[in-house]
């Protein structure tokens, strides 16, 4: 690529041969949505390093503290009773109305669809952690939407589309993400959501100008090239490396390629082979809201090492739903999504980490399902993966090598008594700790996922 020119704020000119955007999102404003927010300082948005400062110093204008207080934030005490609202119960509101709840505030999530989560995951799924919320004393107000935020000096409350006011001296205002995109809209292609449009290798339509992250809108495979953004942390770091290469190693492969080129006229395939970003959807939520661990403002500090709540999904949401429930444990549940007689997509609550691996292998490897299965996956989510799988791998065995005997398989395949065994206690942190300490650095490392590529071969 020839050398290109990008302007600073300050006019000055930086060349590049190669430039990558990545300027992630920005929250999206209460008045986007209709509300009007006031421009009060104690409606708060979580985005930027900076809103957490800003969170920081309104608890403590609420709850003034004694200045030896080491910190400001998790002193439940000071907080107690607090009234905070917060709009929106996707998952950045919920973390956000789960670390206020553990912080000793009385929170109140509203959110305007029928079960909270319900922009990202089905109802049934949506309806557990809802039930999680309540149980937890956080006040649910479902399927209503506010007006506007009132208040003096600072915010007092949320007024309802009904009249009605909900008492707030704290408001978080979680509604959405938009993309940082305003900048390029005259340069390059964007979607009607303010993605930027790539081709497959997340190249825009300028030559050596790559997308990455919450902005890339790129051209899915499975959604037969339709361009779609997914803005979250694991594809924000697969795109970018995924760019970082074609860029340093592209001049090195075209000469290796035209060096095969000589034998085989397959140039062109192969290095599409290569340089196209092949991404398999997966995400996470987490909570501190959850049934191991009581919450206190010692739990919070700590609460890198536990997983109250922990959910994964991988794959894609398109089709039939079918959701699934653990009948010892209210909080282990699941779903997959069955397209095209394929389970293309699932999500898994409270697992352990063999559950979240076996539920991500059946995502990639879109284990075939007849409608007749449909019963057994509702009724044993976990079962009918594992049974599923043993059967896919024993008729694709690699001549040589046997996945079904290999260790990772007898990983994957816990009897059903240790299913039935487990409870929702401590020995969540202690089997994970000892998978780990067995080579295991989970879910999305080098794990199950190398040999069966190995075997794909
Ligand atoms: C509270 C919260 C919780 C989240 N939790 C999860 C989770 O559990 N799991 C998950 O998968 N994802 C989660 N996400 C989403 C995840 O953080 C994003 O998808 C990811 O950070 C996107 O990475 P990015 O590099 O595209 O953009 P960002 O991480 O947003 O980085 C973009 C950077 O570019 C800068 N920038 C913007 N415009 C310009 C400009 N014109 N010039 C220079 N710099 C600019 C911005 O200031 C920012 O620093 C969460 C997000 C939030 C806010």
């Amino acid at each position: 690529h020839g050398s290109q020119g990008l302007m600073d704020n300050r006019t000055r000119l930086i060349k590049y041969n190669s430039l990558i955007i990545a300027t992630g999102s920005r929250a999206k404003t209460l008045e986007e949505t209709g509300v009007d927010s006031g421009g009060y300082a104690n409606v708060v948005s979580i985005r930027k390093a900076s809103d957490i400062g800003h969170l920081r110093r309104v608890i403590s204008e609420r709850a003034p503290r004694k200045k030896s207080s080491v910190s400001t934030l998790s002193s439940t005490k000071a907080n107690k009773d607090i009234p905070a609202c917060v709009i929106g119960g996707g998952y950045i509101g919920l973390e956000s109305a789960s670390y206020l709840h553990g912080w000793g505030f009385n929170v109140t999530v509203i959110h305007s669809g029928k079960q909270l989560l319900t922009r990202f995951l089905p109802p049934e799924v949506g309806f557990r952690y809802t039930q999680l919320y309540r149980k937890s004393n956080v006040t649910v107000i479902l399927e209503e939407t506010p007006v506007g935020v009132l208040g003096g000096f600072n915010a007092t409350g949320i007024l309802m589309s009904d009249g009605t006011t909900i008492n707030c001296s704290l408001v978080v205002s979680a509604v959405g993400a938009v993309p940082n995109t305003d900048l390029f809209q005259n340069q390059l292609n964007l979607t009607s959501d303010g993605g930027i449009k790539t081709d497959n290798e997340l190249q825009t339509g300028i030559p050596g100008v790559y997308a990455v992250g919450d902005v890339v809108a790129f051209p899915w495979d499975f959604y037969n090239g339709t361009h779609k953004r997914w803005p979250f942390g694991d594809h924000a770091r697969r795109s970018g490396e995924h760019v970082a290469r074609i860029i340093l190693y592209r001049p090195h492969h075209l000469l290796e390629e035209i060096k095969v080129d000589q034998y085989l006229n397959k140039t062109a395939s192969m290095i599409a082979n290569k340089t196209t970003y092949r991404y398999i959807p997966k995400t996470t939520f987490d909570s501190l809201l959850g049934p191991r661990k009581k919450i206190d403002a010692n739990t919070i500090v700590e609460s890198r090492f536990i997983k109250p709540a922990h959910g994964e999904f991988y794959g894609y949401m398109i089709g039939r739903v079918i959701y699934f429930n653990c009948i010892r444990n209210r909080f282990k549940f699941g779903a997959f999504w069955v397209h095209n007689g394929k389970a293309v997509g699932t999500y898994m609550e409270g697992g352990l980490n063999k559950d979240f691996r076996l539920m991500k292998k059946v995502a990639e490897m879109q284990l075939p399902v007849q409608e007749i299965e449909y019963e057994h996956m509702e009724k044993d989510g976990l079962g009918w993966a594992r049974e599923t799988l043993d059967r896919e791998l024993d008729a694709s065995v690699y001549p040589g090598f046997s996945i079904k005997d290999s260790f990772f398989h007898s990983d994957l395949s816990p009897r059903q008594t240790d299913i039935d065994k487990y409870d929702a206690s401590e020995t969540f942190i202690e089997e994970d700790t000892a998978f780990e300490r067995s080579g295991y650095s989970g879910v999305g490392s080098a794990d199950y996922s190398d040999v069966m590529d190995i075997a794909r071969l």
